[in-house]
């Protein structure tokens, strides 16, 4: 598939809609403008890639929508030379994204299928990063501390595993609620371990699974 001049332009409306919506990270929109999201769809649905919309990717799961993905990047606050824990590869638009901030990325995925497609797919189109297929909802304490580390699935608490995965003045972005919606929250390891809770906006995942998540499906 080819990134041709109109793709680009749909891609400039679409980081424009982004800042209509409130981002105001430059780097942030910055990667979504790099980053050619119709490369994640089928030819047959190509046409939606650049409207901000989730989409499904089979296997019952979708790629994020761009503002979600904007909004949550924004808030882990990474950029060149954090390292940062994605938790829920699945088509690894977020992934990319991270990468294009200069991020070093561990990837988990617990779906077998998704896992095997992206870490063959990313790194078909330059992306490197380090992916893994497990339950994310207990982190990856082998590879911890992390800078930063993003929940793209719903969680119905707040792991504590994954809180103490983060480095001091690390920060984790989750959407915890129920079935149906999340609020996006923010935790930050400050200085002595003080942790400091921030609660942002209304969102709707797909549910984490796991031991920390909704348990096995
Ligand atoms: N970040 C993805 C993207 O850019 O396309 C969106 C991911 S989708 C909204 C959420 C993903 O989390 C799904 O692929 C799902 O299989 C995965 N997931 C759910 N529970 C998980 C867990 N415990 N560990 C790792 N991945 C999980």
């Amino acid at each position: 598939m080819e990134d041709s001049y109109r793709h680009k332009g749909l891609r400039r409306g679409l980081v424009n809609t982004l800042i209509e919506k409130g981002i105001k990270s430059k780097m942030v929109l910055d990667a979504i403008g790099k980053v050619p999201r119709h490369f994640f769809f089928d030819n047959a649905f190509v046409e939606h890639a650049y409207q901000d919309k989730a989409f499904p990717i089979g296997e019952d799961q979708t790629i994020s929508q761009p503002y979600t993905v904007a909004f949550q990047t924004q808030l882990t606050g990474a950029g060149s030379g954090s390292k940062v824990l994605e938790i829920g590869t699945g088509s690894g638009y977020q992934c990319c994204i991270l990468l294009e901030l200069g991020a070093e990325v561990y990837t988990i995925e617990y779906n077998k299928v998704l896992y095997e497609r992206t870490r063959k797919f990313l790194p078909s189109m330059g992306y490197k990063a380090y992916f893994f297929q497990g339950d994310g909802s207990k982190g990856m304490p082998n590879f911890a501390p992390f800078d930063a580390i993003l929940v793209t699935a719903g969680a119905p608490t707040i792991p504590t595993a994954l809180v103490e995965q983060l480095k001091p003045g690390g920060r984790l972005v989750i959407p915890v609620g129920d079935d149906k919606s999340q609020k996006m929250i923010r935790i930050t390891k400050k200085e002595g371990n003080k942790l400091v809770k921030e609660t942002f906006d209304n969102f709707s995942f797909v549910p984490l699974l796991g031991e920390h998540g909704w348990g096995k499906k």
